[in-house]
């Protein structure tokens, strides 16, 4: 449990019940020791300190820490990489799971958060730590969230100060209404996602323009920074990045609920292309192609397959190519399985069927192929394999293999 006081703000309580035989306690992903102090049971002996976690004193059933956070208006942290934080002006709370959170083991543990400040509590979704394949946990907790959208059981509350674009305020109720109908036409029961927040940070003072963003499984923490001397179609341009960003990082927290293993070139390349198909559906026309333009498909890059495979060898430069070759692929398979035209909600209903693919080796081309033209008639098109797999092109020598 995450505890915070509206009268000691920047101070933030964890306690975290163990199990029989757990000895260490260690920061989740990516955190770092040093943010945490006062390390101890909850009957007052202190936690041993080793390299990069802590010793837990014999018999103890649970543990407890204290974590000093920073002022998010005399400390602005960028929105890309945030850290938990308090900011005061719009009396909200940031909560990073890096510098927030220990862990009670190296395997995989599920675990529940719960978020109180001045006795308003609230669970968070729950988690798996250590994993790699979901986004970390933030939240943000606020007694008056600026604005609260809602769409049947979706709801989402905004923290911050929204930057003053035309038509943003929108943004808000159509997210709520693209993610409960994605939950919907995957398959989600509606009860396993129903809060979302959307912080908006403070730059700082130097920070060059442009959008700044990054989403955990149950908040999405945003900034922009305009340039100073904006030409007249900037703001319709900040719109669609900002639409698109936002949709980009809902899908992420609305597939998370499927708990699929997927490979960052399908987590990515999904998120990427339902989250241009919400903007053909809610930008206008002129902004749309605007965006879609960012997405366009040069020659020469390597096929998805084989980019996850330098990816995973560490050539992190090759995401890239999951972004954009990825939302080709998938248009073609959507259009594959839906020749209506009626767009994604063939590949929505594959998602569905298949239980977001868990039945299908992701890492093996043919399986993947196999497991869409169930969904469909007839074959693949060929351009959908050949930016799957250079060997499955019909004029690779290996094209004809299957
Ligand atoms: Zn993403």
């Amino acid at each position: 449990m995450i505890t915070v006081d509206a009268d000691a703000p920047l101070a933030l309580r964890g306690s975290m019940l163990l199990q029989a035989g757990d000895t260490t306690v260690w920061p989740a992903r990516h955190g770092d020791a040093g943010a945490f102090s006062n390390v101890r049971c909850a009957d007052g002996r202190p936690a041993g300190t080793l390299q990069s976690g802590w010793q837990v004193p014999q018999g103890c059933q649970q543990i407890e820490w204290d974590v000093r956070i920073v002022d998010l208006d005399v400390a602005p942290t960028d929105a890309t990489v945030p850290q938990s934080g308090h900011d005061p002006r719009h009396g909200f709370w940031l909560i990073a799971e890096a510098s927030a959170l220990l862990r009670r083991s190296d395997q995989s543990a599920a675990v529940g958060v719960r978020i109180c400040a001045s006795g308003d509590c609230r669970d968070s979704t729950p988690l798996v730590l250590p994993s790699d394949h979901q986004p970390p946990l933030y939240a943000a907790i606020g007694r008056s969230p600026r604005l609260v959208a809602q769409h049947d059981a979706m709801t989402i509350g905004v923290h911050g100060e929204q930057p003053e674009l035309a038509g943003i305020d929108e943004f808000p109720h159509i997210l709520a209404e693209t993610m409960a109908r994605w939950g919907c036409e995957f398959g989600i029961p509606p009860g396993r996602h129903k809060a979302y927040d959307w912080v908006w940070l403070a730059p700082a003072p130097d920070q060059p323009p442009g959008f700044y963003a990054s989403a955990g499984f149950d908040t999405f923490v945003s900034q922009l920074v305009i340039p100073e001397h904006a030409e007249d179609k900037t703001p319709a341009r900040f719109r669609s990045i900002i639409w698109t960003g936002a949709a980009h990082e809902a899908f992420h927290s609305v597939s998370g609920r499927l708990a699929a293993e997927w490979p960052a070139w399908v987590n990515e390349s999904l998120a990427s292309y339902f989250a241009l198909e919400s903007a053909r559906q809610r930008l206008d026309a002129a902004d749309f192609a605007w965006i879609d333009r960012q997405y366009a498909l040069y020659p020469d890059v390597p096929p998805l397959l084989e980019a996850q495979r330098r990816y995973d060898a560490g050539d992190s430069s090759q995401s890239q190519h999951f972004y954009v070759v990825g939302v080709h692929f998938w248009r073609t398979v959507a259009g594959f399985l839906d020749r209506d035209g009626t767009g994604q909600a063939g590949l929505a209903g594959l998602i569905r069927q298949s239980e977001g693919f868990a039945h299908v080796d992701l890492t093996d081309p043919v399986a993947l192929i196999r497991s869409i033209e169930r969904g469909g008639s007839g074959e693949l098109p060929p351009g959908a394999r050949c930016l799957l797999d250079a060997g499955l092109c019909p004029d690779s020598p290996e094209g004809h293999a299957e």
